[in-house]
């Protein structure tokens, strides 16, 4: 037991000399990372990454279609619903999962409510997500077309992990009005099967992924075969925590990095991932011959993001 006249110093000067070297391990960790993503971006430039280093908005050869209406701040998300086939550990929708549909912010009684909102806010790109919004195929079909009926160009994507996307379900939506589809790859652990079979409907077919620093060697694989087999376009993002996900994205080795909190959006990118983000697009330069693969950063999303709160705030409705 600790009397008051015991002396402690050295206690404290081991407990701060412990401290030291955790900070100082922290900090030679932090500038590892830091100089393998300056040589990173270097090589990027040298080789011909088109887009913006400053604000990580990199792609190899041309951007999706749906993304550029999303990078002016004219793009938001339509949210079927959060109920999921999958639980994957980097997931960010909000748990307990619910059942309820959300257009750009706003909650939805009925799919046919969607079409005022986006044209209330002269949205130009959409995309439909959840969870996983093939679970409520009918409510997907009547918002379609709800959307289809406004008398403008509106480019609507749709994000799944391809678990429900059956032929007949393909052709259905591709009737009802979709453009083009969105697939979570590594939800499904890198079984591209859907996606190949969706190319054969839309062929603007897209794998968008968040980018597993562990799972490099599967990923630079993926690119290969989604080369090989004439898909168009990859999406990246860097690996982040939020309060939805982190306890379970830190339990895979995964450390927030420091300083980068995002101001407007709640999620903080893990220390690697940028720098595993960046590998996988100069692998991706350096090999595919007609994939192009587009760096959708935090940075990028954060810039997005604050375009479109803008927008969301200069109309006082709610
Ligand atoms: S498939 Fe998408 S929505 Fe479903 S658990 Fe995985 S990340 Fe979340």
């Amino acid at each position: 037991m600790l009397k008051n006249e015991d002396d402690l110093s050295w206690l404290a000067r081991k407990a701060d000399a412990l401290r030291t070297e955790d900070s100082l391990e922290t900090r030679k960790e932090d500038e590892r990372i830091r100089a393998r993503v300056d040589s990173l971006l270097f090589s990027l430039k040298v080789e011909g990454v088109l887009g913006s280093l400053e604000d990580r908005t990199m792609y190899t050869k041309r951007l999706p279609p749906g993304c550029v209406g999303c990078l002016d701040g004219e793009g938001s998300n339509l949210y079927v619903t959060g109920k999921c086939t999958r639980d994957c550990f980097f997931c960010f929708n909000t748990k307990p999962r619910t059942d309820e549909t959300v257009v750009h912010g706003i909650k939805i009684a009925e799919p046919e409510e969607a079409a005022a909102i986006v044209e209330r806010f002269g949205l130009t790109s959409i995309g439909i997500s959840g969870g996983e919004p093939l679970l409520y195929p009918e409510r997907v079909v009547r918002i379609l077309r709800s959307l289809r009926s406004l008398k403008r160009p509106l480019r609507i994507d749709l994000y799944t992990n391809g678990d429900l996307a059956s032929d007949e379900r393909l052709e259905e939506l591709k009737s009802a009005g979709l453009d083009s589809l969105r697939f979570n790859g590594v939800a499904r652990e890198f079984d591209l099967e859907p996606v190949f079979r969706a190319l054969r409907v839309f062929p603007e077919t897209t794998v968008e992924i968040p980018v597993v620093p562990k799972r490099m060697d599967e990923l630079k694989e993926m690119v290969l075969a989604l080369d090989r087999g004439g898909v168009p376009f990859l999406n990246i993002h860097e690996l982040f925590a939020c309060r939805e996900n982190d306890a379970r994205v830190a339990g895979r080795g995964y450390a927030g990095k420091e300083g980068a909190q995002s101001e407007t959006l709640q999620w903080k990118p893990v220390a690697e991932g940028e720098a595993a983000a960046l590998e996988l697009l100069l692998f991706s330069l350096r090999n595919a011959k007609t994939l192009s693969t587009y760096y959708c950063s935090c940075r990028t999303q954060e810039l997005i993001g604050r375009r479109g709160l803008e927008r969301r705030l200069s109309d006082p409705r709610p």
